[in-house]
């Protein structure tokens, strides 16, 4: 499959060259990806249906043979892209060397790359794009060439567009998506701005301000407000401009949440929810550094707008009542029934919360609340009888009711790590302490359960926005120090939801990749399995690889696009191979390992004896990696001799290795394991050693001999049982023959 990528925070000269690279050869698969700049997305939002787009999630299966990349040489690294080496890209930015020089590869000058692709368009007499391809393509061209008219437009643009109007491109509804050009003093204006951008997380919002000193820039800056506000999708947009009379304040809004009109009233300013201004009046004879200004202006608006931030208050009750199912709901009103007599606040907390907010169907959760929740399973009991497990040490009980439900009641709890990496000392907390514990900010959201408060989303750590914004977030800067299994923790959501590790976060991991040397073996093993667990382990493995986590396990531990495809048809034909009738084999564990044996197996048996001492590899499972190491030295080499012989090596490996083999192996393989197990391994000469020993053959190696090449003979010229005894005597008596020539 080949495919066309552009870059992130994509605009219409991205979607632009991507759509034109697509119509060159419908055959390529052309992926945006999942930021795109507010216009873009708004004209995204109106026509999806019309246009052929795909992203990384909506994909289909299947590995990527070739990549194309338009207008960027900087592409944001994919695991499906490991291993694909062929890539051409097409840009108009000045060459910057990163992918391999070759022929087709082409860097022009012209003011948006959507124009030489379009200019390969126009040489298709055939071609006729249609009015929203068209008015797509001239978006891109008008978007990264000022409407025609920066220095940089070349007068290939100018025909491009020019073919694209005649092919229908509809220039009023272009008017509707594009925004108007900067002038040379806004664009000054906001490449000043541009330097000077901070973002902050407020109450949930996430708001950019920007200062700068425009004394000598007279001109209208709400257009660039409004571009910024475009290229940037904040929630909220602050500028601080210095400008002769003080400091100009200039507040844009994406969402009715941040309240900007009453903001600047209470500045002596005006405006509306989503658009306001204001100025503070300053003296700048009397002033220091203007830099300093408008540091305090910048600070003294930041103070002000948490009091013009609503926060809606969200109640889940419609979403719990249809996604949890009708009997563990029921069971969960007597619980906060009971708890709300005891006085106890009762919550649902971390992942169930997530996957209710995602529309995912939600199967079994814990019960935390605030107070002694062993308090509450004995008061449950007491009620409603059913059975009651205690563990007062660690602040839960399990409670299992008549009907056979049973559910984890756990005291809200607070954490504090005495050292990196160990295991935290634990105390009974309110629910904000228990929440501040967590991982990551959409593992922290709550929704409490008793009373009146019933269906009430508690959101004390910004999940709700992040879980919006599809990001993988730590509570605090020290979080993969404290517990560096959220490396791998962080690597399962990414890849589970889809997310992205948000910068900063991506930034700590980084950072805090050695925390990983202070883990125990098994701490390590449990979080590897867990993938194992996901959809596509193979997508855990080999982000764990790219991201460095894997070579701070052992350094031996890479990936590449074989195992993938490994990983991917053991999980394909999972479902297709289970013999029935091989009750010996514990399908179980190897559909719960399997992934790894397969990671594991294609190293030197050194490094697998090095990965089971830093790993601690239980022997069970170390055993199956070596035998699976074996099948992949062996087997291809093997598959032509006689079964006899092929039968004795596969016996001689753990069953589960075989099956695990069977899973991946190729076509031709994977008959010869099932002749294996459906046929020859069942083989069993009639004759046993009680037999010989009639015979008057001593056991011994020679009675080993002769009964192995009697199952040999079985197994490989399917010798009857009527003529086993004649075989036996003549072998035996071949043996004793050469016995005394010797
Ligand atoms: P899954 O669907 O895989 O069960 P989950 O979000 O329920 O995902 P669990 O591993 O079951 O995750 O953990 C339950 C909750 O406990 C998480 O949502 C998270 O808030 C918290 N948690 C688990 N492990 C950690 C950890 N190492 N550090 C901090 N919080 C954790």
């Amino acid at each position: 499959m080949e495919i066309i990528l552009t870059h992130e925070q994509a605009d219409f000269d991205a979607a632009g060259s991507v759509l034109a690279a697509w119509l060159l050869d419908p055959s390529r698969i052309p992926v945006l990806p999942k930021r795109r700049n507010r216009n873009l997305a708004a004209f995204l939002d109106d026509y999806k249906t019309r246009l052929p787009f795909f992203t990384w999630k909506t994909l289909p299966k299947g590995s990527i043979s070739r990549i194309f990349i338009t207008d960027t040489q900087n592409v944001e690294n994919h695991p499906r892209m490991s291993g694909v080496h062929d890539i051409i890209v097409w840009d108009h930015h000045p060459h910057r060397h990163i992918f391999p020089d070759r022929e087709e590869n082409i860097y022009e000058n012209t003011g948006a790359c959507t124009t030489f692709l379009v200019e390969q368009l126009m040489e298709k007499p055939d071609l006729h794009p249609g009015r929203i391809y068209a008015t797509l393509m001239l978006m891109g061209i008008y978007e990264d060439t000022g409407s025609l008219s920066y220095g940089s437009t070349t007068a290939r643009d100018i025909l491009a567009a020019a073919w694209l109007v005649e092919k229908g491109a509809d220039l009023d509804l272009m008017r509707r998506y594009i925004l108007q050009p900067m002038t040379d003093h806004q664009q000054q204006g906001f490449d000043l701005l541009m330097q000077t951008m901070k973002t902050h997380e407020i109450k949930g919002k996430r708001v950019i301000t920007a200062a700068a000193d425009i004394r000598e820039i007279s001109d209208e800056f709400s257009a660039v407000a409004h571009h910024m506000r475009d290229m940037l999708n904040p929630d909220g947009l602050v500028l601080l401009l210095a400008v002769k009379t003080g400091i100009r304040l200039i507040c844009r809004g994406t969402t009715d949440d941040i309240d900007f009109g009453a903001l600047m009233r209470s500045m002596n300013g005006g405006g509306h929810v989503r658009a306001a201004s204001g100025t503070i009046p300053i003296d700048y004879m009397e002033s220091a550094d203007i830099k300093d200004i408008l540091e305090d202006a910048r600070e003294r608006v930041l103070d002000a707008l948490p009091g013009f931030i609503l926060t809606t208050n969200l109640n889940l009750k419609e979403k719990l009542e249809a996604q949890i199912p009708a009997a563990q709901l029921e069971l969960i009103r007597r619980i906060a029934e009971t708890a709300e007599q005891l006085d106890m606040p009762l919550y649902i907390v971390g992942g169930v919360v997530r996957d209710l907010l995602q529309d995912q169907p939600v199967m079994d959760f814990d019960i935390v609340l605030e107070g002694d929740a062993t308090r509450l399973g004995k008061e449950l009991a007491l009620r409603h009888g059913g059975k009651l497990t205690l563990h007062p040490q660690f602040f839960t009980a399990k409670w299992e009711t008549k009907d056979g439900i049973s559910l984890d009641l756990i005291s809200a709890r607070s954490e504090t790590y005495a050292a990196p990496a160990a295991l935290p000392t634990v105390e009974m907390s309110g629910i904000e302490a228990d929440l501040h514990r967590r991982d990551f900010t959409v593992n922290t959201l709550a929704i409490r359960l008793d009373g009146e408060h019933y269906g009430d989303l508690l959101d004390l750590c910004n999940g709700l926005p992040d879980l919006r914004n599809e990001l993988i977030r730590t509570l605090h800067d020290r979080s993969f120090i404290d517990d560096p299994t959220r490396l791998f923790r962080a690597v399962r959501f990414e890849q589970r939801l889809n997310f992205d590790l948000e910068p900063d976060t991506l930034r700590q991991l980084r950072e805090q990749l050695a925390g990983i040397s202070n883990l125990t073996g098994q701490r390590i093993w449990h979080e590897l399995r867990l993938y194992c667990d996901e959809e596509a382990p193979e997508l855990d493995f080999s982000r764990i690889v790219q991201l460095g986590i894997a070579g701070q396990v052992h350094g031996a531990l890479d990936w590449n696009e074989d195992i993938t495809k490994e990983c991917v048809r053991f999980r394909e034909t999972l479902p297709e191979i289970y013999w029935q009738d091989q009750r010996f084999i514990d399908f179980e564990f190897v559909e719960s390992e399997g992934p790894l044996w397969i990671w594991l197996s294609r190293y030197s048996p050194e490094i697998i004896d090095s990965l089971g001492d830093r790993l601690l590899i239980s022997k069970r499972t170390l055993h199956c990696i070596r035998g699976l190491a074996q099948l992949r030295g062996k087997l291809p080499a093997i598959s032509h001799l006689a079964p006899s012989e092929i039968t004795f090596f596969l016996e001689s490996l753990p069953f589960e290795s075989i099956y695990c083999y069977a899973l991946f192996c190729s076509k031709e393989e994977r008959k010869i394991i099932k002749n294996f197990m459906t046929h020859w391994h069942q083989i069993k000469p009639h004759i046993t050693g009680e037999n010989l020993i009639q015979m008057d053959i001593k056991p011994g190696p020679q009675m080993k001999e002769l009964l192995t090449s009697l199952r040999a003979a079985c197994i490989d010229s399917g010798l009857p049982e009527t003529d086993e005894m004649e075989w036996i005597k003549s072998k035996w008596a071949m043996i004793s023959r050469q016995g005394s020539d010797k």
